[in-house]
């Protein structure tokens, strides 16, 4: 069995992290599980490169930047990191609880914050010919380094904000981009729609709707992406280096949902304290769900503060759960 800890926080995304600080912050001992390999969540596994424009303080922030300045933030009370283990099980227990992960450790904590986000998300995929043959040999879900496409032929796959944002920075570093949505309408934001027609109007890309993918060809590589029109059926080749599937993502509550938690489709209900129907177990972040709850990084960075102030009075009720001023205490950093 492991030390005892005052909060166990399950995820390691933006809000599992600021939580992180935030019960740090109130004198309690934290510990971070997550089964990536790194904290970051959604922001280092599927947009590390991509610019933020919306968190308080920063007129833009790369995803990967914000994290480090995160850890950052949080690492000034030395938490207690659990990483590539996903939490599977709880028991509440002698006043305290155990959380046990799949590599079969358990982690007794006297509260805990869910963080998981949207889940042990896995990209929706395509089940055309060749997709899964080559994957990781030229076909990828997310884009983890943009300077790998510097001078390559590239196919997006998808119609969303990911898709349209993706051709927006690889139509500067690709030799070629083409991407293909199966609609003629796209789920993108109106303003970066503009700005694929703008950039297409100048030869910077292609955009073919309504296309879809009919199979991947190529040897240890891929080669060749074979799409048709779908409504004249009509198929067309195209040579390609690099295919990015971006056909977004599916989300799983996955073991969480059988702790026997207050539930609202796939996300916990919390009440305004983000306390669970169970006492001593909060949620903050993509996860959590109450009337009115928009998902943002924002809006999980304060759900996160109320999390930990709350998780503190339960630790210890002695503690208040407003916790001052941070502007009061001299730290150094
Ligand atoms: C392409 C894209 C662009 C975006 N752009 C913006 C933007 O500009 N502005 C904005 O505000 N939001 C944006 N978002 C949304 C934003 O990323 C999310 O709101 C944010 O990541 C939520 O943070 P989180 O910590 O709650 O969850 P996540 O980032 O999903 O992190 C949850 C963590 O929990 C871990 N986890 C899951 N299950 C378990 C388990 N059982 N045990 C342990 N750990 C577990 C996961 O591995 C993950 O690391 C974007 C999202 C995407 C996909």
């Amino acid at each position: 069995m492991n030390t005892l800890v005052d909060v166990n926080i399950i995820g390691a995304g933006p809000v599992g992290l600021f939580a992180g600080f935030y019960t740090g912050q109130r004198g309690l001992s934290v510990r971070l599980i997550d089964p990536l390999p790194e904290p970051g969540g959604q922001l280092i596994a599927l947009y590390p490169e991509k610019y933020v424009y919306d968190v308080a303080g920063f007129p833009k922030v790369m995803a990967k930047e914000l994290v480090h300045s995160l850890r950052q933030q949080t690492s000034q009370f030395h938490p207690e990191y659990v990483l590539e283990a996903t939490a599977v099980s709880l028991k509440h227990q002698d006043g305290h609880f155990e959380v046990t992960t799949d590599t079969g450790q358990t982690y007794p904590s006297r509260a805990i914050i869910i963080a998981t986000g949207i889940g042990a998300f896995t990209p929706r995929k395509l089940n055309a010919p060749g997709v899964a043959k080559f994957e990781g040999r030229g076909v990828a879900y997310s884009i983890k380094n943009l300077s790998h496409y510097r001078g390559k032929r590239v196919l997006i796959m998808g119609g969303g904000d990911s898709a349209a944002d993706w051709f927006m920075m690889l139509k500067d570093v690709a030799a070629s981009v083409t991407l293909i949505h199966r609609r003629e309408a796209f789920r993108a934001h109106p303003a970066t729609v503009e700005l694929m027609k703008k950039a297409v109007a100048k030869g910077e890309g292609r955009i073919l709707t309504p296309y879809e993918l009919k199979e991947l060809r190529g040897d240890s590589w891929v080669r060749e992406a074979v799409i048709f029109q779908n409504q004249t059926k009509t198929e067309v080749p195209l040579v390609v280096d690099e295919v990015v599937s971006m056909l977004g993502y599916i989300s799983r509550l996955g073991p969480i949902a059988e702790w026997g938690l207050a539930l609202h489709n796939k996300q916990i209900r919390v009440g305004t304290d983000m306390q669970t129907s169970t006492p001593g177990i909060f949620a903050c972040g993509d996860v959590a769900y109450y009337e009115g709850k928009v998902k943002l990084i924002a809006t999980g960075f304060g759900e996160a503060a109320i999390a930990a102030n709350y998780a503190a009075h339960y630790v210890n009720p002695e503690l208040s759960v407003t916790p001052g001023h941070s502007s009061d205490l001299q730290r150094p950093l």
